[in-house]
């Protein structure tokens, strides 16, 4: 890292939309109002321990803007979750779900906590007593909250459950990412992970690239990444290398991927699987390969190594892993960035699906899922594309001038932004 680099992700998604809001020639008040959430909780999780003593958990809920329609965006429960992160995510959120086309602003919520070290009991308590906390600002029509790292469908679950136990009725479109049986979408759990590879074929296109036969290496081996990872070695691509927070495996003739999820349901990680030898999380980012999948968290290439990086695509299916400073190298070097607000989008996507199918009671198939959310990843990966090349920067620049755009069009026609002085209301016209 570069002594002046941040690694604040706050401090750089603001960097980020600023940008964009430069870019856009936006009145200074669309920043103004984008430079923050609207709103933030934080809330204390009391919770009986195994062991009979009561322990507190700290949450948060931050909702940043809902110019688009209710806020949407996921529960992180993690050791290092804290409210800069929980901010910053839910900015990205704003951009990602704009960018999409969707009804929703953006919103993201954590707790402060290690699920490695808490029984079912423990984070069943830890589920419920988040939802409790955030009830007033939450639900189907204000805020609707998702998975995200370390809260899976049986979490979702818990909180549904929850939160319709207090308001004395069924709420599925609460929360996306439920298990089938209670409203979830077929497709939802593969969605963050197949959206990214929607991206990745996209961008191989573009570049003249085929599936068959590239490299690639995939950093976190959880939700988003086994997916990933799973698709790219059906496509015929070889993934050289995937690791976990235990540690990484490479084998130079491509990893036999079903095999290696199978290991890894079987021992907790990718470490030792039989035939790979051993590599480190950092080794990983700059092997030679053709795309590097960063799955895992955020500040992953960092000005440090980004000059070491070699893959011709890094699509971004976590969130914020390369910081800005490395963005402008990995340009420099002729990198294609797939930026998280774009290669992961497929999971927001598909809890769209999900919120609707829960609203209308009416179910889709996978298929259907599947192919709306190709089509809508695919719109916006052109979408991108075109501006980027009309703007010879990053695909990430040209998501964020296009997400912005919309938010901020949005905000003008609420009448949120400050009117020129001579500007009159429009008159509509007659049916
Ligand atoms: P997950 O909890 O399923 O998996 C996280 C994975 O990362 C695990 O394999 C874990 O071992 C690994 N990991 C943790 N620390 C690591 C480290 N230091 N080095 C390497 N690997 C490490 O989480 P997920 O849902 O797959 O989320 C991963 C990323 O994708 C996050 O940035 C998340 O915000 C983003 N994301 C997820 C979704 C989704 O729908 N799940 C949607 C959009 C974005």
């Amino acid at each position: 890292m570069l002594s002046d680099e941040t690694l604040n992700p706050y401090a750089i998604v603001r960097g980020q939309v600023k940008q964009a809001c430069d870019a856009l020639k936006l009145d200074a008040s669309a920043y103004e109002i984008l430079k923050q959430p609207v709103r933030i909780l934080e809330v204390a999780i009391p919770v009986t321990m195994d062991d009979g003593t009561v322990r507190t958990f700290t949450g948060y809920r931050s909702q940043h803007n809902d110019a688009l329609g209710p806020t949407k965006g996921g529960i992180r429960f993690h050791p290092d979750v804290n409210l800069d992160e929980v901010r910053a995510l839910s900015m990205w959120m704003t951009i990602k779900c704009s960018l999409l086309g969707l009804p929703f602003g953006g919103g993201k919520g954590g707790v402060i906590c290690n699920p490695k070290e808490l029984s079912e009991a423990e984070l069943e308590q830890i589920s419920r007593g988040f939802i409790r906390g955030v009830s007033a600002i939450v639900g189907p029509e204000k805020d609707v909250p998702a998975p995200d790292v370390y809260t899976n469908p049986q979490i979702m679950a818990w909180m549904m459950d929850e939160y319709s136990r207090m308001q004395r009725s069924n709420a599925f479109a609460l929360i996306t990412g439920k298990p089938v049986e209670l409203g979830g979408s077929l497709g939802r759990g593969e969605a963050t992970g197949r959206g990214c590879v929607v991206t990745i074929q996209a961008a191989m296109k573009k570049l003249g690239m085929k599936p068959a036969g590239a490299r690639a290496a995939v950093q976190g081996f959880g939700n988003a990444g086994t997916v990933a990872a799973r698709l790219l070695h059906e496509l015929g691509c070889k993934v050289i290398a995937v690791s976990d927070s235990r540690g990484g495996i490479q084998a130079a003739g491509g990893l036999d991927i079903p095999a290696v999820i199978a290991h890894k349901n079987r021992t907790g990680s990718v470490a030792g699987f039989p035939g790979s030898q051993p590599i480190s999380n950092a080794d990983l980012l700059t092997m030679d390969c053709d795309v590097l999948v960063p799955a895992a968290l955020e500040n992953q290439i960092t000005a440090e190594n980004a000059d070491r990086i070699r893959a011709k695509i890094v699509a971004e299916a976590a969130n914020g892993p390369t910081t800005p400073a490395a963005q402008e190298i990995l340009f420099k070097k002729g990198v294609f960035d797939l930026p998280d607000v774009l290669a992961n989008a497929g999971g927001v996507t598909v809890s769209y699906f999900e919120w609707v199918q829960n609203l209308y009671n009416f179910y889709w198939t996978e298929a259907e899922v599947n192919q709306r959310m190709q089509e809508m990843m695919e719109r916006a990966f052109e979408a991108v594309y075109a501006l980027k090349e009309q703007h010879k920067t990053t695909m990430r620049q040209a998501a964020y001038i296009y997400a912005v755009k919309r938010v901020a069009d949005a905000m003008r026609l609420r009448g949120w932004l400050r009117r020129p002085a001579a500007a009159k209301p429009g008159r509509a016209a007659a049916d």
